[in-house]
């Protein structure tokens, strides 16, 4: 399995791939070109605008009629110094105003992963929001980043997954810890000795589950065990849970207080539909627990959990087309010399959610 680094932003394992953001880039610009004010802002055209401004001042100083083309510019942008550096903004109204820096589209990603991730996987506005006062990056370039980010992707498709959409990239170990997610299930009617609520952790993308046995929800006893969880693989970029944000936040800082080293973002608030799919997913495991229980013959379930925990993760994910242990591990868990059996891979159901019609609600859900 691989382990993710802590940085969020220089990760191996981006949340999406620089390449293919750049091909789709450069690809519309092939198809708009003719287009004048769809020209590419290369480092080059960058430097020449730059050129063409000081020529311009130049000839305003020695009293030189300046040419159309320098007027034109010098009407639109302006030059800054910083320390040795020439940067080329947008004109201002006055110096009050921001500077707005025109940067070249091979440093867009940069700028676009930062304000994305920063805003908790925001969408467009808040990517435009975030851009707003520093840097010129067109909207179509956010949009063909938005479409291509994995973590996003998936929270897309966990509840309104179509049939007929674009097929999903096959989800792979490097899609691991991207976002996390807890959610608390109440055993308190069936408590099993001490143990009255059961944790689940999920690893958003993989679909990859953790159970873990609790004594009561304070964030203590929760923290302490998602932490636990974290030392065995990594941190992921974002965590959320279904107990609120004001949850989620004090479970950071607690395990923050014992890990320092651990910086995930504190993710945004899930969206009703989501809050379904959850409420769907914690019933589906009591389900399995229960199921256990009366197969084993028993009610500790604080052990019934872990048995549970690899039936979820053996088994088939329609939203991932795979199974979580296959996503993380890269193959399908060993019974020691047995091989798996078939019967083992019972179709779990969490996370699958076909929505018959459900292309109007997905139309409705990005607004151009
Ligand atoms: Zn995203």
């Amino acid at each position: 399995m691989s382990i993710k680094p802590d940085s969020s932003l220089n990760s191996e394992y981006p949340v999406v791939d620089k390449e293919e953001f750049n091909t789709k880039v450069q690809n519309y610009y092939k198809t708009h070109s003719v287009n004048s004010k769809k020209l590419e802002w290369t480092r080059d055209r960058i430097e020449d605008v730059i050129k063409l401004l000081e020529d311009y001042n130049k000839a305003k100083f020695r009293g030189i009629r300046a040419t159309n083309k320098q007027y034109h510019h010098a009407h639109k942008y302006d030059v800054i110094k910083t320390g040795n550096h020439k940067v080329l903004i947008l004109k201002r109204k006055d110096t009050s105003h921001p500077t707005l820096e025109m940067i070249p589209t091979e440093d867009y990603y940069q700028k676009i992963l930062e304000a994305h991730l920063a805003t908790g996987h925001g969408r467009r506005d808040k990517i435009v929001n975030a851009l707003r006062t520093k840097y010129m990056i067109p909207i179509f370039a956010i949009k063909i980043f938005l479409d291509l980010c994995r973590v996003c992707m998936t929270h897309k498709n966990n509840f309104r997954y179509n049939f007929k959409s674009t097929p999903i990239k096959p989800i792979s170990s490097k899609d691991f810890n991207m976002s996390g997610q807890i959610n608390i299930l109440d055993f308190q009617t069936s408590p099993d000795k001490d143990y009255k609520w059961l944790l689940h952790y999920q690893d958003q993308t993989t679909k990859f589950s953790f159970l873990r046995p609790l004594k009561s929800k304070d964030v203590k006893e929760v923290a302490l065990e998602v932490l636990k969880i974290f030392l065995q693989t990594g941190c992921p970029n974002i965590l959320q849970s279904s107990d609120g944000i004001k949850f989620t936040t004090s479970v950071l800082s607690e395990i923050t207080t014992l890990w320092s080293a651990c910086d995930v973002i504190q993710g945004q608030i899930i969206d009703p539909q989501n809050e379904e799919s959850i409420e769907k997913t914690k019933q589906d495991i009591k389900n399995m627990i229960q199921a256990w229980m009366v197969d084993n013959n028993g009610t500790n379930w604080s052990f019934g959990c872990y048995f549970v925990q690899f039936q979820i993760n053996s088994s088939y994910q329609l939203t991932t087309h795979n199974t979580p242990y296959k996503a993380v591990f890269g193959t399908d868990p060993r019974l020691g010399v047995t091989s798996l059996s078939e019967n083992m891979v019972t179709h779990f159901s969490v996370e699958v959610k076909v929505e018959e019609g459900s292309e109007d609600s997905e139309n409705n859900e990005e607004k151009d």
